[in-house]
């Protein structure tokens, strides 16, 4: 059943169509349905174009995650609405590439690697284009299987930890959560603009990768009704397994020196925040001496 994407209010219908009266100042013969809970309209998104809901889902509106998670792309039995799976395909590929030109550059950058890296790396570029292109085929399709598995288990499986305390209840769609993950990972399609202009710049990398991670926080948590909290360990632990798989292929074709993720800017960011957080607790600790 659809909802209000202002206030979560069941509706029956998002609107009614009319035909017969053909009036041109009313819209196309579609009246919008106004929620008795809250006197706005239910979904407003039904009659915008998907250029607008880009920009709103970029800018994290949570009314535009409802519509798309709710209201569109939620279909019966828990299956996975056609255009999702061409999304994610996109994204596989997207991906593909961009971790093809990381990895090619973090090798190229002599100073943070060791050497039997960096002769397997020559190898493995030594090879038929194809080869190499299925290579680093292989390990993102890995690597985001990693990252939606492990989430689809926490979120829906009856033995994940987080239920078994009681932090959310079970949440039986797992296809649904792929969709939300998939769909709050649109500002992926960004780093293609990058490659077009300038893509050396770390500052424009490192707040895509943690506009990323905040979406796919807010789609979480508006998907399974949980805080912030919860959600964010959800797509903590997604991301941990993502890059624990990928350096776990690497690994088997011995890059173990290369970062999957390397200078997409999360992970570093990570650091130093836990080291300011340290500094921080470091003053507190001196000033209460003091
Ligand atoms: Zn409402």
């Amino acid at each position: 059943m659809p909802i209000c994407i202002e206030c979560r209010y069941p509706v029956k219908t998002l609107y009614t169509e009319y035909s017969g009266a053909d009036d041109k100042s009313s819209g196309h013969g579609v009246r919008l349905t106004v929620c008795k809970n809250c006197g706005r309209f239910c979904d407003k998104y039904v009659e915008h174009d998907y250029v607008v809901l880009f920009i709103d889902l970029v800018l994290i509106k949570p009314q535009v995650y409802r519509h798309l998670l709710h209201n569109t792309l939620m279909r019966e039995h828990d299956q996975f609405d056609p255009s999702i799976m061409r999304l994610g395909i996109l994204f596989l590929l997207f991906d593909v590439y961009l971790t093809w030109a990381r990895i090619e550059k973090q090798t190229s950058s002599s100073a943070s690697m060791d050497e039997p890296s960096k002769r397997n790396f020559l190898l493995l570029a030594q090879q038929p284009i194809v080869f190499q292109y299925i290579f680093f085929l292989i390990l993102c399709a890995l690597s985001t299987l990693a990252f939606h598995l492990s989430i689809r288990i926490l979120s829906s499986s009856p033995y994940s930890p987080l239920i078994l305390f009681g932090l959310i209840p079970r949440y039986p769609r797992p296809n649904s959560v792929s969709t939300a993950l998939l769909v709050s990972s649109s500002t992926k399609l960004f780093p293609i603009l990058m490659v077009i202009w300038d893509y050396d710049v770390p500052a424009a990398a490192r707040s895509l990768g943690w506009a990323v991670v905040a979406n796919n926080v807010e789609a979480l948590k508006i998907l399974l009704g949980c805080g912030y909290g919860t959600a964010a360990i959800l797509a903590s632990v997604g991301a941990i397994s993502r890059w624990m798989v990928g350096r776990g292929v690497l690994w088997c074709v011995g890059l173990d020196g290369v970062d999957p993720v390397g200078d997409s800017g999360v992970a570093p960011d990570g650091k130093a925040l836990w080291a300011l957080v340290e500094l921080g607790r470091e003053w507190g600790g001196r000033l209460g001496m003091g």
